[in-house]
């Protein structure tokens, strides 16, 4: 297998009035050519912080990568320029933001800002550009493509200018696209259509996928491998199979459980009780022990380390690993 992204020990500290907020803490993870990594968790469990960490957008925030190596194709993304980086963003990887309001410019038309990308990337001139974007903004499920280049942000519904990032973030057909969260507002349908459009993209082209979503069933249906992040941490990882049949952290089965099954009386929902930690109350050990039914006294104590169960099934618990040996050191 060919690596495509490799993010290795990351860590992306926000400096805050209260101190130190680990938002990544070490985080490693590892998309192959042609593969469809989710990444799941609640929110506040650092999973767009990684991701804004890869494409290097964290300026609007107050967030700096302290720690790691990000690799893309063997290429130091850390290392580049501002203007190397530009033309990796968008071209070469893409993202699909959560929010489409925020990264549309709200002065534009909708054709400009693709033909901007367009042009900058692929050099098609004005005309060309202009065919590409309209065949886009179709590809992607958009009614009436040709007159929404002409129209503004604003005039759009959210799930169209959902639509359009999407649209924008393909337009270059991207070797790698990270998607956070790419159809939480979107309907059904709608949904459904853009899951078939970013497999086209992966199995037609062999790209790659880095999705980042708290939707379980999503997970279920595009990806090849899960990583599951908590309080700034990979707690486990594994293949989609492994995670849903055979999961193992209490974290991962406690997201399983609050799954809603067909037929499943929703008021009787499973749910992980409590929340994600805030720095103020971060455990000196395991993170999740506040919240765990299995929480032993060595939980308190030590934060237990990302090893391997079986084969390529990592697990961050103490369940999984020899504890007394640990205590003695
Ligand atoms: Fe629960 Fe302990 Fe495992 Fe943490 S290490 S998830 S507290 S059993
Ligand atoms: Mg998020």
């Amino acid at each position: 297998t060919e690596k495509m992204l490799e993010i290795t020990n990351l860590k992306t500290y926000f400096h805050g009035d209260d101190g130190v907020v680990k938002a990544v803490d070490g985080v490693t993870i590892t998309v192959n050519k042609g593969e469809t990594v989710g990444v799941v968790g609640e929110s506040g469990c650092g999973k767009s912080v990684t991701s804004l960490s890869v494409m290097r957008l964290l300026h609007d925030t107050p967030g700096e990568i302290v720690d790691g190596s990000i690799t893309f194709e063997g290429k130091s993304l850390l290392d580049l320029s501002e203007k190397e980086m530009r033309m990796i963003r968008g071209n070469e990887i893409a993202m699909i933001f959560q929010e489409p309001m925020t990264s549309l410019n709200p002065v534009y038309k909708i054709g400009k800002q693709l033909e901007e990308v367009i042009k900058l990337h692929l050099h098609y001139d004005k005309k060309e550009a202009r065919n590409h974007a309209v065949n886009m903004l179709k590809l992607v499920g958009l009614p009436r493509a040709e007159d929404v280049v002409n129209e503004y942000p604003h005039q759009l519904s959210g799930g169209m200018r959902q639509r359009v990032m999407i649209a924008m973030a393909m337009a270059c057909n991207p070797k790698l696209l990270i998607a956070d969260e790419p159809t939480t507002a979107l309907d059904v349908t709608i949904q459904a259509q853009i899951l078939d459009l970013m497999r086209k993209l992966r199995d037609e082209s062999e790209r790659s996928i880095m999705l980042i979503t708290h939707d379980l069933g999503v997970v279920a249906e595009m990806c090849d491998r899960v990583v599951v992040m908590y309080a700034g941490e990979v707690v486990e990882e594994a293949d989609v199979l492994s995670i849903f049949e055979n999961p193992k952290h209490p974290y991962t089965k406690g997201l399983l459980g609050s799954v809603p099954k067909l037929g499943q009386d929703l008021e009787k929902l499973d749910s992980i009780p409590g929340n994600v930690p805030t720095p103020a109350n971060m455990p000196k050990g395991c993170k999740f022990a506040p919240r765990c039914e299995f929480a032993m006294d060595v939980c308190w104590k030590k934060d237990p380390s990302l090893l391997a169960t079986n084969g390529n099934h990592t697990c961050r618990c103490w369940l999984y690993q020899d504890q007394e040996k640990i205590l003695e050191v």
